[in-house]
């Protein structure tokens, strides 16, 4: 009781002096580095450098509206619908979905090609929607590669000495992993985001079982540091069991995913 106690009085102490952020999904005070001035200043500075790791955007005006518009579907719905999100197909044949800090999304051509209807690809988006909405990314940033790295990183024209550039750090990014309490509260939160939005949830853990399948899937976000697969597959079924009334009620949109994206993509 007495350590608990002095744990809150520290907490509060340490968030009068550096910040502190109330999660929105799961309502906890978390000690918070970076402002949320900052989460919008890493994604400006990162996003264009992580497109060009990533082999670009796929050139398809058609997709990438398809793909922004489900994206833009899910977060509207979400715990900071008014964020400002952007979500981009990246043309990489690896399989993978990730967030930076201030509402940047997103999804490698590998992945889509993996999916097969428009509820999987909200699956994979509202997941990583809740990621952003709770400000895991730059938590992860502060604790792995240090804030003040993010923050001072030069482009390479400008660099010298040990500073590290632009590049180095997005290869950090690409690099970090949530804890498995993150994940599997971003899970449980995209589902009520997809349901919000529409969405028949099963689309998730059909999501889970496809990626799970993958033998050679080794993606850097998403199913890296999580809960075995059975367990979340296990959690997902259960809340959609007690929680959503018919949920095959909602949309799938498999004729949709396919005019627009995979029709898009051969
Ligand atoms: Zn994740």
């Amino acid at each position: 009781m007495i350590r608990k106690t002095l744990w809150i009085s520290l907490l509060f102490v340490v968030c009068l002096i550096s910040g502190c952020f109330t999660n929105p999904i799961t309502g906890r005070d978390e000690l918070m580095l970076v402002s949320e001035q900052q989460d919008f200043e890493i994604g400006r500075r990162y996003a264009p450098e992580i497109e060009t790791q990533m082999g670009g955007r796929v050139p398809s005006p058609a997709l990438q509206n398809y793909v922004d518009s489900v994206g833009q579907k899910v977060a509207g719905v979400s715990h900071w619908p008014d964020l400002g999100y952007h979500f981009v197909a990246l043309d990489h044949e690896s399989m993978n979905a990730f967030a930076l800090p201030g509402g940047y999304i997103f999804v490698t051509r590998g992945m889509l090609e993996k999916l097969d209807s428009e509820a999987q690809l909200a699956a994979i988006l509202a997941h990583e929607t809740a990621h952003v909405v709770a400000r895991d990314t730059a938590a992860a940033m502060s604790r792995d590669i240090g804030i003040s790295l993010v923050l001072s990183a030069v482009t390479s024209e400008e660099t010298s000495g040990t500073v590290l550039t632009v590049a180095d750090v997005t290869n950090q990014i690409l690099g970090l992993s949530y804890s498995r309490e993150d994940e599997k509260t971003a899970d449980l939160a995209g589902l009520d985001y997809m349901v919000a939005a529409g969405y028949n949830p099963n689309a998730m853990v059909e999501t889970m079982k496809m990626l799970n399948d993958e033998n050679d899937f080794r993606p850097i976000e998403f199913f890296s540091t999580h809960p075995n697969p059975e367990n979340r597959i296990a959690y997902l079924e259960e809340k959609i069991l007690l929680n959503y009334f018919q949920p095959e009620r909602l949309k799938s949109g498999k004729e949709d995913y396919k005019n627009y994206v995979l029709d898009e993509l051969d």
